[in-house]
């Protein structure tokens, strides 16, 4: 079959051109941006372009914008062999990583790209990334032995997997960076490539859980030295908060604090879930290993392993959706979609 890919375009600096009067970018319309493509990458033998309702910067997105993704994927899954979406990099990694929850089943590649710089701009990385990422799912697609169904971000000639992602860099071509799992294909000397986690048929774990939506009522907490227990515990007491994602320092460590200890010990009793993740790029929480840790894990606080704090944020918010309580948190310490190990 041939292949026919749909390119979802969403926003995001790839798209904008002019400036406004206060000289900021603005996200433009597909039909401004298709002006700007190569003829290749308008062929419409092989390439059809699709637009979400609102065009925006990503940084406007919420869990909306993923679900209207999601349902231009479902709605058009029978009649493309795969799907380039084009997203604005501040959220990439978190949208991508909701669709790679979203899509458990797909037997379809789903590549998100965008560019640092708008594709009017000079020296734009905007057309190698989109013509990357079109060339990359057809190599996919056409590849007898690759797991076809994956959700990934391509950037500057490398293939993430979607829910290992985060963005690295303002200004670098090389956005974006996958501490726990490299690159799992791209483009090397001119020539695409897949590496073992695509072409090693794993079975994805059955989805075991039911999706019930995402839930807005979470909320990220960062460690830092200022820190004040007392005005923290103050604001979540008086919360409706139903997940708490705490970026703790090194392997799980929190300040051991009395007041916070009981306050987070009361919210998890009546409901609340807490997740830790590392603040470091690398490695993982192991909150066993200092006393700091060990404390608020005795509490509750659940670990979040090697999980970005983009896919520990979105399985939170699926989480806080779930009503059995054992099960919300075993969606937590499991991998779902390969996020974590
Ligand atoms: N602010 C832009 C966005 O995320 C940045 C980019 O696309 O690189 O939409």
């Amino acid at each position: 079959m041939k292949t026919k890919i749909l390119v979802v375009y969403t926003g995001g600096t790839i798209g904008m051109m002019a400036r406004d009067e206060e000289e900021s970018l603005v996200v433009s319309y597909l039909k401004e941006f298709k002006k700007y493509c190569l003829h290749s990458l308008v062929d419409e033998a092989r390439v059809d372009f699709i637009s979400v309702a609102e065009v925006k910067d990503s940084s406007e997105m919420n869990s909306n914008d993923w679900l209207e993704i999601n349902s231009i994927i479902e709605t058009n899954y029978l009649n493309y062999s795969a799907f380039v979406v084009l997203h604005g990099t501040d959220t990439m990694a978190y949208t991508a990583t909701a669709i790679s929850f979203l899509q458990l089943k797909t037997q379809k590649p789903i590549v998100f790209t965008g560019s640092q710089k708008p594709i009017s701009a000079k020296d734009s990385d905007a057309v190698s990334n989109l013509q990357g990422a079109i060339d990359m799912v057809e190599y996919i697609t056409n590849s007898s032995t690759a797991r076809q169904g994956q959700v990934c971000i391509y950037f500057n000639e490398k293939l993430y997997q979607a829910n290992r992602t985060t963005k690295t860099s303002t200004e670098s071509i090389s956005a974006f960076d996958s501490p726990h799992r490299p690159a799992i294909g791209g483009k090397r000397g001119g020539a695409y490539w897949l590496g073992n986690v695509f072409l090693n048929v794993e079975t994805k774990e059955e989805q075991t859980w039911e999706f019930n939506g995402f839930d807005n009522e979470v909320a990220l907490l960062k460690m830092h030295p200022a820190f004040s227990a007392d005005r923290f515990c103050t604001y979540l007491t008086n919360s409706s908060i139903k997940g708490l994602l705490i970026e703790t320092y090194g392997s799980g460590n929190i300040p051991i604090n009395e007041t916070l200890l009981k306050c987070l010990k009361n919210k998890i009793k009546d409901g609340m879930l807490a997740l830790s993740v590392s603040q470091c790029i690398e490695g993982r929480v192991d909150s066993s290993l200092y006393q700091g840790g060990n404390a608020y894990r005795k509490v509750g606080v659940l670990e979040g392993k090697d999980l970005t704090t983009e896919a520990a944020l979105v399985k939170l918010m699926i989480a806080c959706n779930v009503s059995e309580a054992q099960f919300a948190k075993s969606i937590l310490s499991t991998s779902i979609a390969g996020e974590q190990s």
